[in-house]
């Protein structure tokens, strides 16, 4: 039996391009589409966590998001008696560890981020063919065959497996008929990347905290001349995003006139909701991302736990393609839906915090905590070991077989597995 490529992924978002990249240095055959003719310009999910930074580390390309993004800037909340407080974004300053080496969440605008990890796919030689909409599809027990189109050509194409790695709507899940349960939160909100004076860039101003209707959050874009503004509006009803109404809406909100929006470079109006897939995998199909959960913004949740699904279900596919058992893609879903469903708890819970102005960004949030004890990839070991399987590996310096100092996380980069062995080191 013929096939065009192993893997095909669709939706060239963050999930899909970790996929990809993922794929690429593991030398799995790939193809990845994406609908829309142009990248995706919008600032949307601006936190890097540190467990994403890892990740970035191991796939080569931490280094150039650093330093195309910066740390969160301090939060200035202004008060209705025309007093402000200037405190962190975090429930305290938190520090670089050994064993936790990017410590603090990394701002970087979205479409800064996909930047970058195009840059790193085509280091590796592949690129995404943009333009490309995946229609149809259907699956036999060896593989998938897939319709796809662009604007003047449909063709069909064969693969082992095919990922939707396609966003909230996921076309992948609604031809598969995975239920999508959980519930509308009753909150519209504006997100907009605009250029505009009157405000300083040295903080994240928040205006109106406490009054759930009528905040408004104007954020400098690291790395950029940009601010993202965000703010809840009506439930119906037109939003003028224009740069006037923008103007104007920050000016009855703010009562400041001399807030003034020139330009938008990406806009958009969203309802917000809290969603999880029944089910991650039908056969030789999979969803992975905003296709599998959907949440408020609140925590810098979301592209995060998008990346961290596709590089835990990366490694797999390219396991099984290389004759592992098939029963280890089961394992995908067993990992990551039941952290997807804690996520949704904590990004609704911040949601409600911050209509009262009391949201800070705990530990939970940066997500080095998270880990795959009750895998049926993990064995239980002694309960005398403070890392068990399943956890999250911790960084450390070590040295190297020729006495060199090195780290474990310099150690893990790769596509190769790694044995610690915990001998003592007299040993002859
Ligand atoms: C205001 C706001 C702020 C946010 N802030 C944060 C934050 O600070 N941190 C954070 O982690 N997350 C944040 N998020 C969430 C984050 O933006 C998403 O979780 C993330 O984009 C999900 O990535 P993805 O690759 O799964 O999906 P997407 O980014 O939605 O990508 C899916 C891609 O699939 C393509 N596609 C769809 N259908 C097809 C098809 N049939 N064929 C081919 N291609 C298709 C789409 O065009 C799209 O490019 C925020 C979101 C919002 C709205």
């Amino acid at each position: 039996m013929s096939f065009d490529t192993d893997v095909l992924i669709s939706g060239a978002g963050a999930a899909g391009l970790t996929l990809a990249i993922d794929l690429a240095r593991r030398g799995v055959s790939f193809r990845l589409i994406e609908q829309n003719a142009q990248p995706f310009s919008g600032s949307r999910g601006k936190g890097i966590q540190p467990r994403t930074m890892e990740i970035f580390e191991d796939l080569g390309f931490v280094d150039r998001v650093a330093a195309a993004g910066g740390p969160y800037p301090s939060l200035c909340e202004y008060r209705p008696d025309g007093t402000h407080k200037v405190s962190l974004l975090t429930e305290a300053e938190v520090l670089r560890t050994p064993s936790e080496p990017y410590p603090a969440p990394l701002m970087l605008p979205q479409f800064a981020t996909e930047a970058v990890m195009r840059e790193r796919l085509a280091e590796l030689g592949h690129y995404p063919r943009f333009g490309m909409r995946l229609t149809g599809f259907e699956q036999d027990a060896h593989g998938v065959t897939a319709k796809m189109g662009g604007e003047t050509d449909e063709h069909m194409i064969r693969a082992r497996f095919l990922v939707g790695t396609d966003g909230g709507r996921s076309f992948v899940r609604h031809a598969l008929a995975i239920d999508f349960p959980g519930e509308a939160l009753g909150v519209r909100a504006i997100v907009a990347d605009v250029r505009l004076e009157g405000l300083d860039r040295s903080v994240w101003h928040r205006f109106q905290l406490g009054s759930p209707a009528t905040q408004v959050m104007i954020c400098p874009l690291t790395g950029t001349d940009l601010f993202q503004v965000q703010a809840p509006v009506a439930l119906d009803g037109e939003i003028d995003l224009s740069p006037a109404g923008l103007t104007a809406l920050i000016g009855a909100r703010t009562g400041r006139s001399n807030i003034v929006v020139h330009s938008v470079s990406w806009s958009s109006v969203y309802a917000m909701n809290a969603r999880l897939a029944d089910r991650y995998r039908v056969g030789r199909v999979f969803i992975a991302g905003d296709a599998a959960h959907v949440h408020p913004p609140t925590g810098g949740q979301g592209l995060n736990t998008s990346v961290q699904d596709a590089y835990n279900l990366s490694w797999k596919l390219a396991s099984v393609l290389a004759g592992a058992p098939e029963a280890l893609l089961d394992s995908y879903e067993d990992e990551r839906r039941p952290i997807a469903s804690n996520m949704l708890g904590l990004s609704t819970r911040l949601l409600e915090e911050a209509k009262q102005g009391t949201m800070r960004r705990d530990r939970e949030a940066r997500q080095l905590d998270l880990g795959y004890r009750s895998s049926s990839l993990s064995m239980p070991g002694s309960v005398s070991c403070r890392v068990q399987a399943g956890d999250r590996a911790p960084d450390t310096p070590c040295l190297g077989q020729a006495g060199q100092r090195t780290r474990l996380f310099t150690i893990f980069q790769g596509t190769h597995w790694t044995l610690l062995g915990y001998e003592p080191h007299d040993r002859p």
